[in-house]
């Protein structure tokens, strides 16, 4: 399965965020702000980033700005978790270079379809595997 990391400060949503990704056999790695999420991308490239947009400190669209500015991130997925729902959010959202978004409170199904969506896609723009000789 895939590699997940989790930037976000509430404790109760990042361990509902690991219930749900572990539960489809996922492994996640965590971050509590910004600055360490993406020391932790750039260090570890998961397979995709979940990123809260309420952060202290720099907030979760510059942080997304920044991976989708990095040759060494830019091609993670990335997907908002956002209590955002006005309208003129998901533009923003859209902007800073994420992918997708999943508002809170999540649905369940929605956030796991949101999160296969993303790998699925990310899979199917990597180049082939080398052909066995
Ligand atoms: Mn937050």
């Amino acid at each position: 399965m895939a590699r997940v990391l989790v930037i976000e400060d509430n404790p109760s949503n990042l361990t509902l965020a690991t219930f749900l990704l572990e539960s489809v056999g996922h492994s996640v790695l965590s971050a509590r702000d910004a600055e360490d999420g993406l020391t932790v991308a750039h260090g570890e490239r998961p397979d995709l980033v979940l990123m809260d947009i309420q952060l202290p400190g720099m907030d979760g669209l510059e942080a997304t700005s920044l991976l989708k500015h990095d040759d060494v991130t830019r091609d993670i997925p990335v997907i908002a978790l956002t209590a955002l729902a006005m309208k003129g959010d998901e533009e923003r959202i859209r902007a800073a270079g994420c992918d997708d978004y999943i508002a809170k409170p999540w649905n369940y199904r929605a956030f796991l379809a949101a999160v296969a969506g993303q790998l699925d896609r990310a899979r199917e723009g990597r180049p082939p595997p080398p052909a066995n000789p």
